[in-house]
């Protein structure tokens, strides 16, 4: 399978579209990190009457299971083809994928050709950048990379940008699923954590910790990729867009906010691809490629790699 879809032949645009302000490191805190800290504070608050380990357990396997299906499963083999997987795993990947909340897999992955194709350009269907870079336009854009685009999106055409994947009958299978597994991804908890507990009040708290707030921690980790990675980090790789390595992420986006290096090469199956780097959906990859589940995977290339790096002087063009 082809990588993203060909990128249309306009005119050339600038490459950058102006510098981050400190208005807009405001905003990035303001959104991301206030809303974190109220959560922090909610934890010991529940503490021991409405919280206990068993919800904590339950979240964290929710999380991590659908947060991989959607970083290995949704971005990594249906956007980009970074590896090839037997059918189980396609199908299986789809399905975890689904359980994130993020959509159904077919649109998923046309919104997200569709993002690379016209990376931070008119017609990317969530750069923060199609404002202006004024401080207001800049707030706007925030808004609407996180999650405004959502609201008011137009749909993606899927038979420009996945027809692969409205080929497959077994897509479209899960893809018609997507409800179906909405209930599941938000009524599995409740009934693990009311069974582990063997109380109502069991199955409350980890409906409301591992469904929900599972969830929600998990959109804002997706959306900040699309929004955070597009405006503040390192940017060490040759890439057309404003696309960003934002280390504070890497473990909560498995991998995900080493999104310069993924726009530099987007088909490859490890983001972080330099030293220390910790990329989890990378590790997992190599774990599906031993058990056999995986081939032609498309690790980092040096060669490669060495051509993408920007010369050392201009390697940090940190916020
Ligand atoms: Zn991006
Ligand atoms: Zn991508």
């Amino acid at each position: 399978m082809t990588t993203t879809v060909p990128r249309t032949q306009s005119a050339p645009q600038p490459l950058l579209a102006g510098e981050n302000s400190p208005f807009e490191r405001f905003l990035v805190k303001l959104f991301a990190v206030v809303p974190a800290l109220a959560l922090a504070v909610a934890v010991p608050f529940a503490w021991g009457w409405g919280l206990g380990w068993t919800d904590v357990g339950l979240a964290v396997f929710f999380y991590t299971l659908t947060c991989l299906g959607v970083t290995v499963g949704f971005h990594r083999y249906f956007t980009h083809g970074a590896f090839k997987a037997t059918r189980a795993l396609r199908i299986g990947l789809a399905m975890i994928g689904s359980m994130a909340m993020q959509g159904p897999v077919i649109g998923w992955v046309a919104d997200h050709r569709r993002h690379h194709a016209f990376a931070d350009r008119e017609g990317d269907p969530h750069s923060p950048w199609l404002f202006g870079t004024s401080a207001t336009a800049l707030a706007k854009g925030f808004w609407h990379a996180h999650m405004g685009w959502m609201f008011r999106r137009d749909l993606t055409n899927a038979a420009r940008f996945a027809p692969d994947l409205e080929a497959d009958p077994d897509l479209q299978r899960v893809n018609r699923l997507f409800p179906a597994l909405t209930a599941v991804t938000l009524l599995a908890p409740a009934v693990a954590g009311g069974l582990i507990s063997w109380s109502w009040w069991g199955a409350l708290t980890a409906f409301f910790w591992a469904s929900l707030v599972r969830v929600a921690v998990l959109h804002h980790v997706t959306w900040s990729v699309n929004s955070i990675c597009h405006m503040i980090g390192d940017r060490p790789f040759e890439a057309r867009d404003k696309s960003a390595n934002f280390w504070p992420l890497a473990i909560l986006s498995m991998g995900e906010s080493w999104h310069n290096s993924h726009h530099a090469d987007p088909t490859c199956a490890r983001h972080g691809v330099r030293r220390g780097q910790i990329d989890i959906s990378a590790r997992l990859i190599r774990v599906f490629e031993l058990l056999g589940w995986a081939t032609a995977v498309r690790w980092p290339k040096p060669e490669r790699l060495a051509r993408k790096l920007k010369s050392a002087s201009d390697a940090r063009t940190a916020a």
